[in-house]
């Protein structure tokens, strides 16, 4: 489906650093396999560089695109409408431009971890979480667990100012009781607890980091879920599996979030097995 141009669209990722990102070659590889002539294209965006690259890439008429970090929270006053999600979360990792030019952020990294968890745990509704971390995954995280009316969110950290801050945004949201823990030496996951999510920075490219926590008193057929994509079996969830625990790795996040937004892009639906294999290619590079 390759055009020698005009391109009928345009997508965008913009972030600082964007080394290593592998969300272009994914997104593209989807494409092409819809047949879609688009293109997707990755900026580095210097903090100072945001309000005028957002006013660049309205006047570019650019259809949508992916912000990623530092630019995730800061990203929500150049937009016209927000979602929910965004809203809950304080994060915006993606955008639409709807058919009137306007833009719209929305969150899709809890969408798209909240539907790789459902599709191995069943609707979450009633469910314990235990979620580690505070940062922007864990709120993106906890905001779509809230939502879709889990029992219980508990939010482990180890700032504690993080963790109020996002457990007074989501208060009283929907009947989720919220509970929030010190990180104060090993943290032994509760044995009541169904799902716990590693949603810290905590073994990206360092296969052999792992956070404190011990899965002692966890009862069988615990979800394990880790955010962290790179490597995909990471020392967490090594350490999860011989619990026996259930294990749902970084990449299906990934691959479902990128999904999502490519659904809401282009109102067709993408083939999630072309971006996982992307992914993979991507990061054997
Ligand atoms: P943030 O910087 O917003 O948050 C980082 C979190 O990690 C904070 O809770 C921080 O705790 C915690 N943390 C960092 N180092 C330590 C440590 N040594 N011990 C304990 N806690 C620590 O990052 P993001 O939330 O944006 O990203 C987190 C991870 O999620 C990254 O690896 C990212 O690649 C991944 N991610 C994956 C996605 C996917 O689709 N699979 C989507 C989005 C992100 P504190 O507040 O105390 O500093």
């Amino acid at each position: 489906a390759l055009m020698k141009g005009p391109l009928p669209s345009l997508f965008f990722c913009i972030g600082d650093p964007v080394v290593g990102n592998p969300t272009q070659h994914m997104v593209e590889q989807a494409f092409q396999a819809m047949g879609l002539p688009y293109r997707y294209i990755t900026c580095t965006v210097d903090k100072k560089e945001l309000a005028s690259a957002m006013w660049g890439l309205r006047s570019l008429a650019f259809s949508g695109g992916n912000v990623t970090a530092p630019h995730k929270q800061v990203v929500l006053e150049f937009l016209d409408h927000l979602s929910e999600a965004a809203i809950l979360s304080h994060a915006v990792n993606c955008i639409t431009r709807q058919s009137d030019g306007t833009y719209s952020g929305d969150n899709t990294d809890g969408k798209g971890f909240l539907s790789s968890l459902e599709r191995m745990s069943g609707e979450v509704a009633g469910k314990k979480v235990v979620i580690l971390g505070a940062g922007g995954a864990a709120s993106s995280i906890a905001t779509e667990l809230v939502l879709a009316r889990a029992g219980e969110v508990t939010i482990v950290n180890r700032t504690s100012d993080r963790a109020v801050s996002l457990v007074k945004r989501l208060d009283n949201v929907s009947p989720t009781r919220l509970a929030i823990e010190q990180w104060l030496g090993t943290y032994v996951i509760p044995n009541d607890a169904d799902i716990v999510v590693q949603a810290t920075s905590v073994g990206l490219f360092s296969p052999d980091k792992c956070l404190d926590v011990s899965f002692e008193k966890t009862k069988k057929q615990l979800i394990a879920c880790d955010v962290v994509f790179n490597p995909v079996e990471t020392l967490f969830l090594k350490r999860a599996r011989q619990r026996d625990c259930l294990c749902i790795d970084g990449l299906g996040m990934l691959v479902d979030q990128g999904a999502i937004a490519i659904d809401m892009w282009t109102g067709v639906q993408a083939n999630k097995a072309v971006m996982r294999k992307a992914l993979q290619e991507a990061f054997a590079i």
